[in-house]
Parts: structure tokens; C-alpha cells; sequence
């Protein structure tokens, strides 16, 4: 099944007018990459700012509410993230799941409200360090999926990142092997699901992806791109990564 990789940059509670600097070379080698997705989600302040300056690439928002709007101090909706002219949303990343205590349940309201405003909807899962050593990290990973998925396959707007916590900002890697096990099992339970379109559904690696490793995790089965914390930053080390996609 041919999906297009998507190269998905979060640059979190990071970045500044001065950075925005980066797309223009970012923007540069994704059009010369041609044929894959790429993606940079800067924090909500910069996103209308960063629209203009995309240069093809996607501009997205690191999370969005669930609800569609009313009293929740601080928060952002779907529809102000779309207005805003993002078109792709993270959610229930590790760290909202871990800083912000947002549940299975409420990162499935949010990616069902991702989806009701038309954006793309990145659904993070991934198992603690204690649970891969206990041996659970499939099992973790598949009660996440269970509980944090919309049941709407989304039409290709739906998106799974594979993000193993002890991973990320780390500097350690899944092996190619447990990546290919993972993946095969998050594949597994899309097309149990969703059925044909469960196979289109993209699934992303994400954890320390970087310029040395990013070839070899694309080269696995089922991996069909990356969300890509601290590489992200800065050109220098994101473009690399478009171009390993790429191939
Ligand atoms: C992330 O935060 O989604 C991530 C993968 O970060 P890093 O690439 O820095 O590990």
C-alpha cells in the first residue's frame, strides 16, 4: 500500500518571530523532496505568522480542545486553530498526556474535533520505559489506541505518531526491531478496525529522530514518517531527515 510519508515537526514550548527564520529552507527541501508530506506545528502564537511563510509545507497546532468552545481558560479550539490557518493538529502527546493529565478519552474528543474542522489529526500513544521492561508495551500501546482513536477513520486526515516515552528528547532509540513489532501491531489493530481504510492510515515514529538515524527507521515496514521533537528546530538538522524520507 503506497502512503505518502509525512515529516511532522513539533517545536513544542519553543521557538520565537526570529525562528521562523527556518522555513524558508525547510520549505526549500520539501518541495525538492517532492512526493512526501511536511509538517512544522510552532507554538499557537506563531501560527498566523508562520502561515505566510510556509512555502508549501503544512503549518500545525501542538493540541487543540475538545470542546467546540465556552469556559476554558487558556485553551484553544479546533475551529480558532483552523482559523488561525493551521491545517493539522497534534494531540494527546506524552507530555500533555503526563503535564496536563489528559486521559484516553479526552484525546479522542480532541481528535474528533480536529476532524469535525477538517484538520489533520496526529494521535500520539507510546509506553513508559517501566512498561516496555515489564513487557507490556504492546498491550500499553493498544488500550491507547482503543481508548484515544475517533472511530472515524478520518479519510486520510487521521494519523497515529508512535512515540515510546523513554524515548523522547532522550537521545535513546527503539531498535529498527521493536519499531517494526510496534508498528506491525498498531497496523494490525487500524485494519482490524477501521478495515481497508485502517491500511492508509499513516503511522509515524517518533523519539530522538535525527540526520544519523532517520534513514534507517524509514527503511522499516509500516514507519511512514516521523514526528520530530528537538530536530526540528532549526534547518540544519530537519532538512536531513526530509531528505532521508525522500529517499
Ligand atoms: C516529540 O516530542 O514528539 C519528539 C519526538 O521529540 P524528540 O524528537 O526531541 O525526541
Amino acid at each position: 500500500m503506497l502512503r505518502r510519508k509525512l515529516i511532522a515537526g513539533n517545536w513544542k514550548m519553543n521557538g520565537s518571530r526570529a525562528q521562523l527564520a527556518e522555513l524558508a529552507a525547510i520549505a526549500a527541501a520539501a518541495r525538492a523532496a517532492a512526493g512526501i508530506d511536511v509538517a512544522i506545528c510552532p507554538p499557537f502564537t506563531l501560527i498566523p505568522l508562520a502561515v505566510p511563510r510556509a512555502g508549501g509545507i503544512t503549518i500545525g497546532a501542538q493540541d487543540c480542545h475538545q470542546e467546540e468552545k465556552g469556559a476554558f481558560t487558556g485553551n484553544v479550539s479546533a475551529a480558532m486553530v483552523e482559523e488561525a490557518g493551521a491545517r493539522l493538529v497534534i494531540v494527546g502527546h506524552s507530555e500533555r498526556r503526563q503535564y496536563q493529565g489528559e486521559t484516553d478519552a479526552i484525546v479522542r474528543g480532541k481528535a474528533e474535533a480536529a476532524l469535525r474542522h477538517g484538520l489533520t489529526a496526529i494521535v500520539c500513544v507510546g509506553e513508559s520505559e517501566a512498561e516496555r521492561e515489564a513487557g507490556r508495551a504492546v498491550a500499553v500501546v493498544t488500550s491507547q489506541l482503543k481508548g484515544s482513536l475517533p472511530t472515524d477513520n478520518g479519510e486520510g486526515a487521521l494519523v497515529v505518531a508512535y512515540e515510546p516515552i523513554w524515548a523522547i528528547g532522550t537521545g535513546k532509540n527503539a531498535t529498527p526491531a521493536d519499531v517494526a513489532e510496534m508498528h506491525a501491531a498498531i497496523r494490525a489493530y487500524l485494519v482490524e478496525n477501521f478495515g481497508e481504510p485502517g491500511g492508509r492510515i499513516r503511522i509515524l515514529y517518533g523519539g530522538s529522530v535525527n540526520a544519523g538515524n532517520a534513514a534507517a527507521l524509514f527503511a522499516v515496514e509500516d514507519v511512514d514518517g516521523a514526528l520530530v521533537g528537538g530536530a526540528s528546530l532549526t534547518a540544519k538538522d530537519f532538512v536531513p531527515i526530509i531528505e532521508a524520507a525522500a529517499g
